[in-house]
Formats: C-alpha cells, structure tokens, sequence
C-alpha cells in the first residue's frame, strides 16, 4: 500500500482534503485517522463494484435470462389449462402450441445467461467456469423441455387427468429437467448475487438475496412429486395409486411456487437494470456525500 495519499481523497469527517498525508497520520482538521477515511470509503467488496465490460448488455441480458424462464414456466400453466378445458367442456382450445413457444422463451433465457459468464475482468476462472456449465445445463434443458411438452404432451394431452402408458418416462424426464435447472441455478446464483450485490437496495435487505436457492427448493417440491409417481408405476396396487395421486398435488403446489419465485426473480432483474448502467454505485455514492458536504460548506 502507498504510504501517501496520492488521489484525491476527503476527510470521512469532515471533508478535509487529504492528499498527500500519509495513512498513519490523522486529518489535520478534526483529528479523525486517515485509516478510518480509507475504510469508509474504499469498499472491502471491490470486486462487486468492479465497473462491468458491458452494463447495457448485461441488464438487458439478465431480463431476457429471467422473462425467458418465466414465459416457459407460463406456457406449461397453459398446456394444462388446455387439459383441464378439455377434460371439462370436451373441447380443447388447441394450445399445443405454447409447447413450441415455452421451449423457444427457454433457450432465450439461457442466451440470457450467457451475460452471467464473465460480467467483469476481476471474475476468476473457477467462478466463470461454474457459470459455463450453468449457462450449458440450459442445452439437456431446453431438449427435454422439448420432449416433454412437444413430445409427450402433444402424443398424449392429458398427462394429469389421464396419464397415458409414458407417465413414467414422462416422470423420469421431468426429473432429468430438474437435474438441469439444479446445475444452472448453482452455476449461475454466484454471479447473479454479485450482480444483484452491487444494489444498495439488496445491500440494506430490500432485495431478497436467497430468491434463486428457494426457487430450487420449490422445484424439489415438484421434484419430489414425480419421484412418487416413479414410485408410484412401478409399485402399482394400492399404495402406488395413492403415491400418484400425492404426485398430482405436489406438482401442482410444486408449479405454483416455481411461478411465483420466478415473478419475484423477473421483478429484482427488472430493478436491478439502472443499477447496472451505473458505474460503481456504491463508490459514486460517497463521493457524491462528499460533493454535497463540499457544496454545504460553501467550498
Ligand atoms: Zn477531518
């Protein structure tokens, strides 16, 4: 460390200029330690204030990672509309399509979280290399997505109502997509909170740090759900229909949780955007109260 200050750099205090003191001495106008200046104003957590290679690109990156997300997760809540409009009235409304459009919004938002990858030069390669196998679980995803709501749900519409023969397939793929998103949320969550840290809002609590780990939990609730279906087929008899039938509630409380979490991680990337194409928030804000302390001393 430099014995002497050599930027500009004004008392914590008082707003005395401290250039060229060294850091062991005190400000000469109030007596506060430089040090105590230095580590007001310098932030221990640098890195999350390190200005990023591309702030437009990554603000509007992380809204199509998270808008991507959550128009699948709506296009399967409209295959299943679908079902259960079909089951009752005996006519569908022909929204098989929304297979196609949901598999298409998840590929976008992995594209998306190809912002995630490096946001900044000080990001080690451990760190960037566990959001590239975040941003490729997306690959298996969007395949098995495809599969899923393209393939089975087209061959057979009412998996909920009236599984066909491939409801354990179709349970064990599910399964595999969860796997999927467990890898991408892990990969991801690092850089996405270090994203959302440079928020004054997150830093005061006003942002929920923990929304992408409680998103993976209500998936496993899902999860856990076409596990006893797995169960379930293969049991068969009376334990394995009751273990089926679980399986529909918990996938149903499974999915409404997962849209939830997913509004609330589209509402913090939405708000996160201005944070994002401002440079270093955290440091412009001190300078900023000394400006204005300058400004009230008449300086
Ligand atoms: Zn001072």
């Amino acid at each position: 460390m430099a014995r002497r200050l050599t930027g500009e750099l004004r008392c914590v205090s008082c707003g005395y200029e401290l250039r060229g003191l060294s850091i062991r001495e005190a400000c000469p106008e109030c007596g506060v330690p430089v040090r105590a200046t230095l580590l007001g104003v310098v932030d221990p957590r640098a890195e999350e204030l390190e200005p990023l290679i591309a702030p437009g690109v990554v603000a509007h990156g992380l809204k199509l990672w998270s808008v991507g997300a959550l128009v699948a997760c709506l296009c399967v809540w409209g295959l299943r509309i679908d079902e259960t409009v079909t089951f009752v009235t005996g006519h569908g409304l022909k929204l098989d399509v929304f297979g196609l459009i949901g598999a298409g919004a998840l590929a976008l938002s992995g594209v998306g979280a190809l912002v995630l990858l490096r946001p900044h030069r000080l990001v080690t390669r451990w760190s960037a290399m566990r959001a590239a196998l975040g941003v490729s679980a997306y690959v298996p995803m969007v395949l098995i997505y495809w599969a899923i709501y393209r393939g089975f749900d087209v061959a057979s519409p009412a998996p909920l109502i009236s599984p066909g023969a491939q409801r354990l397939d179709r349970s064990l793929l599910r399964l595999a997509m969860l796997a999927c998103v467990a890898i991408a949320i892990w990969g991801l969550r690092p850089h996405a909170i270090m994203l959302a840290m440079r928020s004054v809002i997150v830093r005061t609590g006003r942002v929920d740090r923990q929304s992408m780990y409680a998103l993976l939990a209500v998936f496993l609730v899902a999860g856990v759900g076409d596990a006893l279906n797995v169960g379930g087929v293969l049991m068969g008899g009376l334990l394995g229909d009751l273990l089926t039938q679980l399986h529909v509630v918990l996938v149903a409380l499974g999915s409404v949780l997962v849209t939830l979490g997913m509004v609330n991680i589209v509402i913090d990337t939405v708000r996160l955007g201005p944070v994002l194409r401002h440079r270093g928030v955290g440091l412009s804000d001190v300078f900023e109260t000394n400006r204005a302390r300058e400004r009230r001393s008449g300086v």
